[in-house]
């Protein structure tokens, strides 16, 4: 799925994948060339609803700021309701977190930012398939995802939507992480987010008829991936 940090696939979970590399011009100020091991997520909202700051608008805007060598800002993925956009490698670090050029957002978090151009729920429904499908790839465990404010030094409310004030943001991410990304993670939507000893049974299900679905409606849970196997190699699918 991923291949020096960047997204090999064309669709991820049914969403639309561009990989947009901001080019290094001069000041390492968006494109730090540091690199980096990815050992969570940060997850951002864009803070703007003008219609056209959509996903790619977002990698125009980032590589304008690589471009004039002024400010240091930079992150890894915009996702909005039609797009997955990847604007750096998800191996180098970016500077997102409002922690400074060593904080642990900055050094070793992937940034994610949700646009809210157009259709917010979707594009925050997307986000969730995203971080859900980088946790798998990563072995990221749940407490390693984490909003902006987490590590702002500022204390930057972001992502705005998710975080509603200063007193309920802590409240706000926890019932966002727990209903919102746990569930997604309890549950399997595509064939390609199956983990690899239960493809081939899955696989057979729906060629068969037995099972129906499409990237966004196959709802399986781990445990029903089990028996599904178990069955399998007891020939009843046969
Ligand atoms: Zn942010």
């Amino acid at each position: 799925m991923i291949k020096d940090g960047l997204i090999q696939l064309r669709k991820l979970a049914g969403i639309p994948v561009q990989v947009s590399i901001i080019q290094p011009k001069g000041k390492p100020n968006v494109r730090s060339l540091k690199p980096m091991k990815p050992k969570g997520i940060t997850l951002h909202s864009t803070g703007n609803t003008s219609p056209s700051a959509g996903a790619i608008a977002h990698g125009s805007y980032l590589q304008n700021l690589e471009n004039r060598n002024k400010e240091y800002k930079s992150w890894h993925i915009t996702v909005s309701h039609d797009r997955i956009v990847q604007h750096l490698p998800l191996t180098e670090q970016a500077y997102h977190s409002g922690d400074g050029e060593h904080g642990y957002g900055n050094t070793s978090t992937i940034g994610i930012e949700i646009a809210e151009n157009i259709a917010y729920d979707q594009s925050e429904r997307n986000a969730v398939k995203l971080i859900v499908a980088l946790m798998r790839h990563f072995a990221f465990d749940i407490s390693t995802i984490q909003p902006h404010r987490h590590y702002s030094n500022s204390k930057k409310l972001c992502p705005r939507r998710i975080l509603l004030s200063e007193n309920t943001w802590k409240e706000d991410w926890e019932r966002f992480k727990n209903q919102r990304i746990q569930r997604a993670l309890e549950h399997y939507h595509s064939l390609e987010s199956i983990p690899v000893w239960g493809k081939k049974t899955i696989k057979k299900l729906i060629s068969k008829g037995y099972l129906e679905g499409d990237a966004e409606s196959l709802g399986l849970t781990l445990e029903m991936v089990r028996v599904f196997v178990v069955h399998d190699r007891a020939g009843l699918y046969d």
